[in-house]
């Protein structure tokens, strides 16, 4: 009796699976890459040839031109993800937060229609994971080499660099563990790029026989901004310090200086974890390029130069990482016969700043930081070499993986799904304009809060809590945003138009926040707002 049973099961199940012809979804997922640096995007940077495996997924389906987030930060942009909302509705508006897993997200809802679920990487959100069938989580930022991973059994320490391990446990994942009667969703979540952009060995000579092209911008000297692009703490001439972020040694053989022991996130940290392998390899690297720096004792723009041609060569050796772990899914996808029905997705939490403006990090809803790739293949569905120039946002991806499992759609989610533009439709009512809301301050690099609008045309900003300024920009004759045209004459209506726009998306949205001005004695103390000499 009990194997006839069995037998019926196994038939039943067969049988469905027979007919669940659902896609699989492959999200991967990366930490502060900026559109510009991937060729496809035709950013300044595509001459260098940043990412071959991400161009060509371009080539296989949709890249989204006008692909934008909704609050430029690590683990807010992810918490928005997971549940298709607003920071301010979710609750986790800056990295300071701890995320709330019990709340509707989208991989609890995949799982309720029979979608196996797994995650990789670095999730950043804190807290045990749910909506996951499996997940292996770097605790925090998590560490480029040897880094520790969080499991449903307990800590474990992976050696290796991050990139390939969180590649690794997906490839395995999807070899080994997946349940092949259901559909599935897989996560793979890197850390890289990420501060403090720390290579794998193999990648270290790339780029070494060539310069990076500077950015436009690199010298800007924020003349038109409002006074917080002068207050920030991000310029890599004034904050980038070349031993937290660019690994110099300035032990005494160079310098006379000890090592300085920084804070918890710094490589120095990570370096001290590498194996005696993988020390002596980065120091026959990094050790007589230290000593040349020593010796030509740089100062002003020639050492800004120098830092920006260390600090992007390193950021560009950790794409190519990211890049080359997408090349190797996608051949595991094509091993295992499941890429014809897997929609593969390439995205990163927000874009950054390579030199432009002088910065590093993002934060800002300046445009390098404001914009996420976005590139989607899904066989059948999505033209090959497509472009698509909707204004989507973070807050619509949730939306879209229900729709593409064919779950339904939360009333309370805010987004709009992007399966009709994956068709290469162009739905009337699609938005024409997208809010943004930075809360992260005071914190790292120092960026006040701001709220803003941007349409396809103009960008309105507003520093509600730093002297109660306003930045507006033309972004048709003024991409680079170096012209501030708040308060310009004749520029009073569209700064007005902006603003009824900007308000009406605030009530749309929900967005009840205290938008107050800080206390004038709180402002005296923190804001110099000098300009930059
Ligand atoms: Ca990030």
């Amino acid at each position: 009796m009990k194997k006839i049973i069995f037998t019926a099961a196994a038939l039943l199940a067969a049988t469905l699976s027979a007919k669940d012809k659902r896609p699989n979804i492959l999200f991967v997922f990366s930490d502060d890459h900026a559109p510009h640096a991937i060729g496809a995007y035709n950013g300044w940077l595509k001459s260098v040839n940043p990412t071959p495996e991400i161009d060509k997924l371009a080539k296989n389906g949709m890249l989204f031109e006008k692909s934008f987030c909704s609050n430029s930060i690590c683990g807010p942009s992810r918490a928005v993800i997971m549940s298709g909302k607003h920071s301010h509705k979710n609750g986790f508006m800056n990295n300071g937060n701890s995320f709330d897993w019990n709340q509707q997200i989208f991989p609890k809802l995949l799982q309720k229609v029979g979608y196996q679920t797994a995650i990789y990487g670095k999730s950043h959100l804190k807290g045990q994971p749910q909506g996951f069938d499996d997940w292996k989580v770097l605790p925090g930022q998590g560490d480029y080499y040897n880094p520790d991973l969080l499991t449903p059994k307990g800590k474990v320490r992976i050696k290796g660099h991050c990139t390939d391990i969180v590649t690794d446990l997906a490839v395995e994942w999807l070899k080994e563990s997946r349940d092949g009667s259901k559909p599935f969703m897989l996560m793979v979540q890197h850390k890289a790029p990420h501060r403090t952009w720390m290579p794998a060995l193999r990648h270290l000579k790339l780029y070494d026989d060539i310069d990076i092209p500077e950015p436009e911008t690199l010298f800007d000297n924020y003349k038109d901004n409002a006074h917080p692009a002068r207050h920030q703490e991000m310029e890599i001439d004034r904050h980038m310090d070349p031993n937290y972020d660019l690994f110099v040694d300035l032990t005494a053989e160079f310098s006379g200086t000890p090592i300085q022991k920084r804070q918890d996130r710094s490589a120095r940290r990570n370096m001290e974890k590498m194996t005696e392998s993988q020390m002596k390899a980065w120091r026959a690297h990094y050790g007589p390029r230290d000593e040349a720096f020593h010796k030509a004792n740089l100062k002003g723009k020639e050492l800004v130069r120098w830092k920006f041609q260390r600090y992007a060569k390193n950021y560009l050796r950790c794409v190519r990482g990211v890049d080359e772990s997408l090349g190797r899914l996608r051949a595991t996808l094509k091993e295992l016969k499941l890429d014809d029905n897997t929609v593969v997705i390439y995205s990163s939490d927000q874009g950054f700043y390579i030199g432009d403006h002088g910065w590093y990090d993002k934060r800002w809803m300046y445009e390098e930081s404001l914009k996420m790739p976005f590139i989607v293949s899904w066989p059948g569905v999505t033209k090959p070499g497509s472009r698509d120039t909707h204004m989507i946002q973070n807050i619509d991806y949730a939306e879209t993986f229900l729709e593409i499992a064919g779950a339904k759609i939360p009333g309370d989610m805010q987004g709009q799904s992007l399966v009709p533009l994956l068709k290469g439709q162009s739905p009337k009512d699609w938005r024409t304009s997208i809010y943004y809301h930075y809360y992260e301050y005071p914190s790292f690099h120092m960026v006040p809060r701001h709220y803003g609008i941007r349409t396809e045309r103009y960008k309105l900003m507003h520093f509600y809590r730093f002297g109660n300024e306003w930045e507006m920009y033309d972004l048709k004759k003024d991409p680079d945003e170096l012209t501030n045209i708040y308060g310009r004459k004749g520029k009073t209506k569209l700064a007005d138009d902006l603003k009824k726009q900007l308000y009406a998306l605030q009530r749309h949205y929900g967005d009840e926040s205290d938008f107050s001005e800080m206390p004038q004695a709180w402002k005296d103390k923190n804001r110099p707002g000098t300009a930059k000499k």
